[in-house]
């Protein structure tokens, strides 16, 4: 037969070009990357020995039999196994772990060993291919387990692709299937056309697509710093991982970048950030650097290597950085992480190194941190918090208590301040300042207010609804629900359709909203005023507000926090400005509310402070909406 090389030679100079790309990797040694390159020596050795294999079949009486038998050998193993090393491959895509790789081997490989040795055996056996007496190669009674063997493999890439089809992209999915797809292809051409031999260029075929799409470096690399990326990192870690070697990770989070970009522009920010990875990548020969977002680097180490790696780090980063002829100053948030020690897995590690270093940046940034197992059992009791706290908004239930708020002058309770409940399986009742704030971290808070409001509502249509007289009901508003936009119109909407005079309704917000954001907060409040519903300042006294700012704003009345009242127990000049400053309130015809008196002697203080309202335990403690009827109910007996 006469044999058409001209393909391979074409596929052979492809694959040859990918494996001189595909050296310089970084150095990432994941499963993944070497079954590629496996795959991809194997294609080039079954091409290259095929090529021997019929320059010598076609003279074959010219050659030694031993070198003739040797390469036909060769060649058909090593064009066979380049299926079952696909699938291997995709094994090692699909779960990116050594182990796994290795029982898929165990468990499918044994049945191409097999075959490798039938064809190793066929000079003797004659079982796969003959080479007769006149020097003629024909096929072997088992010659179509060349076609069956690889259809077998392709057809488990297939299956496992099939049943694994979630866990991969659907992009990632179409690029292995590639293989199979050409593969078939590609077979059954040279199947009916023997003399094409183009079998091999389905292989090429196949590890270009997958080089451009899996195996590029580009993908793993950040296009402006040269450092690897987020997808790189989750791959290295990973694989540090399963090596169970210990090594650390240590997180470089600059602090407000942004401020950068917007006093020097984006192209200086740029210079700065390739400035600062530059410096991470000398830092420590062997050490990986990448960048995992616009302004975050993390430096993979060994554990064994200087402990005080971050203090050197973070002396250089506060000196300053000479970009493009200026000198710019920056400072980070830099925390390391010990692995196996405190994390085991890459999804905690990701979380914990992201959770610890937002919570050290809210308290202070230009700071060190050593990620510890307190940080991240916190960080799981967070978790779960925020989980719960998510299933309860989904379903709108959230529990809902009412502190019913002393009048003084008719020694009535015509108002009651709902609090927010929560109680967590495993961790029991959460502190509402604690849910609140991941409330408010994890974006859930206005849903949370919203939830709160019906339930508030649907309280007000039961208290009216049984004939008890009161006057509003005390809603928390946190700052960032202050902040948006539309919540004005939101709340109305819930109002509206819970069918609910607005004027029931009373917002309490806290100083700290009121410092930073004047303008925009008494706006804010005079669209609620303009539907009815009033405000109260909340804990005054814990707060930095300037007094006239709090006089400027639309505030029905003032609620003092229990901390002052505390301290006017013990120190008169405490009491005599709080007295003043209750009395000057109530000049301009703000209501003063004292918080937190739980006895006699907190009651009869806050009487001669002088107020129209006080809430404290002393009085009632908060309670479900059912005992604040039967509580209101038998008061008003009293
Ligand atoms: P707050 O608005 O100042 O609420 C009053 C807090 O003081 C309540 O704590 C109440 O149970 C407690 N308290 C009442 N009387 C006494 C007393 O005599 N002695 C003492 N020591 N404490 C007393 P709670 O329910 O734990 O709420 C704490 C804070 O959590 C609230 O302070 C408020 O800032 C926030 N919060 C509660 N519910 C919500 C909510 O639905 N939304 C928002 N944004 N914040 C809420
Ligand atoms: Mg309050
Ligand atoms: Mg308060």
């Amino acid at each position: 037969m006469e044999w058409n090389a001209g393909p391979i030679y074409s596929a052979l100079v492809i694959a040859l070009i990918i494996l001189v790309y595909s050296r310089e990797y970084g150095g990432i040694r994941t499963v993944q990357n070497q079954m590629f390159r496996m795959t991809l020596m194997t294609t080039i050795v079954s091409m290259i020995s095929l090529l021997i294999s019929v320059a010598l079949n076609a003279e074959m009486t010219k050659y030694p039999l031993f070198l003739v038998e040797l390469f036909n050998v060769i060649s058909r193993i090593s064009m066979t196994v380049i299926a079952p090393l696909f699938f291997y491959y995709t094994i090692s895509i699909i779960w990116m772990n050594r182990d796994v790789l290795f029982k898929w081997i165990r468990f499918t490989g044994w049945l191409y060993l097999l075959f490798a040795l039938m064809i190793a055996s066929s000079p003797f056996s004659g079982v796969i291919y003959t080479i007769s007496g006149d020097r003629d190669v024909s096929k072997g009674p088992l010659y179509n387990l060349m076609y069956a063997m690889p259809a077998f493999y392709i057809a488990l890439i297939i299956i496992v692709l099939f049943y694994t089809r979630h866990k991969l992209s659907r992009h990632l999915n179409l690029v292995i299937l590639s293989f199979p797809v050409l593969s078939l292809g590609f077979v059954a051409i040279e199947y009916f056309y023997p003399h094409l031999l183009i079998s091999s260029t389905a292989a090429t075929a196949s590890l270009v697509i997958t080089y451009l799409y899996i195996q590029n470096k580009k993908i793993l690399e950040d296009d402006l710093t040269g450092t690897m990326n987020r997808l790189a990192f989750s791959k290295v870690v990973s694989m540090r991982l399963e090596d169970e070697s210990p090594f650390k990770i240590i997180l470089v989070s600059l602090d407000e970048f942004k401020s950068i970009n917007n006093q020097y522009g984006e192209q200086t920010g740029d210079r700065l950030l390739q400035a600062v990875s530059r410096y991470l990548m000398n830092l420590q020969p062997g050490a990986h650097v990448f960048r995992l977002s616009g302004d975050e680097f993390a430096l993979l180490t060994t554990v064994a290597d200087q402990p005080c790696l971050i203090r050197t780090i973070s002396d250089r980063l506060s000196r300053n950085w000479d970009v493009e002829g200026m000198k710019l100053s920056i400072s980070a948030t830099i925390a390391e992480l010990n692995i196996p020690e405190v994390t085991n897995t890459l999804e905690d590690t990701i979380h914990a190194l992201e959770y610890c270093v937002r919570e050290e940046k809210s308290l202070h940034s230009n700071s060190m941190i050593t990620i510890n197992r307190e940080a991240l059992d916190r960080m799981h009791r967070k978790n779960k918090i925020y989980e719960h706290l998510k299933q309860q908004l989904y379903r709108r239930e959230l529990d809902v208590f009412y502190q019913p708020i002393h009048h003084v002058q008719s020694n009535g309770y015509p108002v009651f301040e709902a609090l927010a409940r929560l109680a967590v399986p495993e961790l029991g009742p959460i502190a509402p300042p604690e849910f609140i704030a991941i409330a408010e971290d994890k974006g859930l808070i206005n849903q949370l207010g919203e939830v709160l409001l019906e339930q508030v509502c649907r309280t007000i249509k039961k208290l009216e609804n049984s004939g008890i007289e009161f006057r509003h009901i005390n809603i928390n508003f946190s700052p960032i629900q202050m902040m948006n936009d539309t919540i004005v119109s939101e709340l109305e909407r819930v109002i509206r359709t819970e069918g609910v005079d607005p004027s029931r309704i009373h917002l309490e917000i806290t100083e700290s909203v009121v410092i930073d954001n004047f303008d925009k907060v008494s706006r804010i409040m005079n669209d609620f005023n303009r539907h009815g519903i009033q405000f109260s300042l909340d804990d005054y006294g814990t707060g930095y507000s300037n007094l006239s700012t709090i006089i400027h704003l639309p505030f029905a009345g003032i609620k003092i926090d229990k901390s002052l009242l505390y301290r006017a127990s013990e120190s008169q000049s405490t009491f005599v400005i709080i007295q003043a400053l209750s009395r000057s309130f109530q000049q301009i015809h703000k209501h003063i509310v004292i918080e937190g008196v739980e006895t006699e002697a907190h009651m009869k203080l806050a009487r001669v402070i002088g107020c129209d309202y006080v809430q404290g335990y002393y009085f009632a403690k908060p309670m479900t909406a059912d005992d604040l009827i039967i509580f209101l109910q038998n008061a008003s007996i009293a």
